[in-house]
């Protein structure tokens, strides 16, 4: 089942100056994301990797084409399936961000208060959040009193919060030492596994995808340059 789709999807922002050329940051590109797989999204800073998750999830509107979430156009939605749809995606990012005045566990509660979820419900849920991620003795600590792998924890555990099906992670794990990362990697790979949850993850490391991705898709100025599984298009010379 086809649970991401976009066709033809083009994003242009107007020109710096006046008198410039608009930046296309997205060029034409059209991919689909199956549920349950790990997709990958490969290419240098300002390829165009991030402007297509901001797609996804409405943070975005393209300029030209149209991108579906399990066959629904994201972009006509209105407020209500709009908030229904943000629900269903979870994001986690390079630099965690985190409510730095907030505890672990309110930072994990934060979208289960603004869907307006009883009190009782969200202790629940972040108690089980809280140990899925291995932090349960971090509750009421702040995030500037956590490693960087225990705060993207705390990122990944309230990206998870709302049971979303599919996951983006923006160069979640590009802050972080390669032991951390791998740490990371590992709990990326049990929420696919264990949860179902589809991920896409954008990333300019290799080894990420390496890890993470069954099939992955290149991207170069706005444009796809190749796809397919991580085996073929990683061993192409
Ligand atoms: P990546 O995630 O691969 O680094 P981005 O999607 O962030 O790439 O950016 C792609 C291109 O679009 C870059 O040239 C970037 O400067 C430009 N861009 C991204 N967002 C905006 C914006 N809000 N306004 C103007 N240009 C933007
Ligand atoms: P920003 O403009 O930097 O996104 P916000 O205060 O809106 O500022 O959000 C800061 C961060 O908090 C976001 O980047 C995101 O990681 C997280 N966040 C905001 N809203 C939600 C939400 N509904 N669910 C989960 N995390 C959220």
């Amino acid at each position: 089942m086809t649970l991401i789709r976009l066709t033809g999807v083009t994003k242009s922002y107007p020109p710096a100056s006046k008198g410039g050329a608009p930046v296309v940051a997205v060029d034409d590109v059209s991919l689909t994301v199956e549920a349950g797989e790990v997709c990958g999204i490969i290419g240098y800073s300002g390829a165009g990797k991030s402007t297509v998750l901001r797609l996804m999830n409405a943070l975005e509107t393209p300029t030209a084409g149209s991108v579906e979430i399990d066959g629904r156009d994201v972009t006509r939605l209105r407020e209500r399936d709009l908030r229904a749809l943000r629900g269903d995606i979870g994001m986690i990012f390079q630099q965690f961000n985190l409510f730095d005045s907030r505890t672990v566990a309110g930072n994990i509660a934060y979208p289960l208060e603004v869907a307006r979820r009883p009190r009782t419900e969200i202790a629940a849920r972040v108690d089980e959040l809280l140990r899925f991620v291995g932090l349960a003795d971090k509750a009421k600590s702040y995030p500037e009193q956590l490693s960087g792998g225990q705060k993207q924890r705390v990122g990944i555990a309230r990206a998870l919060a709302t049971s979303p099906r599919i996951l983006l992670a923006d160069e979640a794990t590009s802050a972080l030492d390669p032991d951390t990362t791998q740490e990371v990697l590992a709990l990326l790979r049990r929420i696919n596994r264990e949860l179902g949850v589809t991920i896409l993850v954008i990333t300019h490391e290799m080894d990420v995808i390496r890890a993470l991705a069954d099939r992955v898709v290149v991207m170069e100025n706005g444009r796809i340059i190749e796809s397919g599984s991580v085996f073929d298009v990683l061993s192409s010379p």
